[in-house]
């Protein structure tokens, strides 16, 4: 199992940390030692002392395909979930200067905090999803999926271009605006058409 993360996927996020929107998705990979399940709590590494959250929805594929067309990209996953991009955002900050590649500030154990999965079919509208992330009871993230800069459906077409999908690969497809630092205590709950599919704490 391969997790497969978009950044920059909606503008006002792209905005908040000086970034331009991108022309075509912007696509880092996590290692399936990324993996946070069961809503475990995420300890805080010692190698940084800014670890951003950033709530995602999250495509489970459903069958393994390469050169998929964008108007057959939805036959490919039939589960959603939320989950948490952990970012090293001093370490990131660091590595975008010297433009060097961003694995240790994003791909790290336990960096992609995974939630339950629903079905597709038991959400009405996939691109108007709104969901959410709290932490200690109050309101931090909030998104919609009509905001997408690419969708769910390009995204796939566009990634097995590149890179064969799996049966139980993961893509993580952006962050809303709001992403922020976590403290060790903090509890963080994530929401998806208001049904809790995540919640867990920072150690
Ligand atoms: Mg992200």
């Amino acid at each position: 199992m391969k997790i497969i993360a978009v950044g920059r996927n909606y503008a006002a996020h792209a905005r908040e940390l000086n970034n331009p929107v991108p022309g075509q998705p912007v696509i880092f990979l996590k290692p399936d030692t990324a993996a946070l399940k069961d809503n475990r709590p995420f300890y805080l590494p010692a190698f940084s002392s800014d670890i951003h959250h950033e709530v995602e929805v999250i495509l489970k594929i459903s069958k393994e395909g390469k050169h998929i067309a964008e108007k057959f990209a939805h036959n490919y996953y039939e589960e959603l979930s939320l989950g948490i991009d952990f970012t090293a955002r001093d370490i990131q900050a660091a590595l975008k200067e010297k433009g060097l590649p961003r694995e240790l500030a994003k791909a790290f154990d336990n960096s992609a905090a995974i939630g339950s999965f629903i079905p597709k079919s038991e959400i009405p509208d996939i691109y108007g999803i709104h969901f959410n992330l709290r932490i200690n009871g109050e309101m931090r993230q909030q998104g919609n999926t009509a905001n997408l800069l690419f969708s769910f459906e390009h995204i796939i077409s566009f990634v097995s271009q590149y890179i064969t999908l799996k049966k139980g690969d993961l893509i993580f497809t952006g962050t809303p605006e709001g992403v922020g630092r976590v403290h060790p205590g903090d509890r963080l709950e994530a929401a998806l058409n208001d049904t809790k599919l995540l919640h867990f704490e920072i150690k």
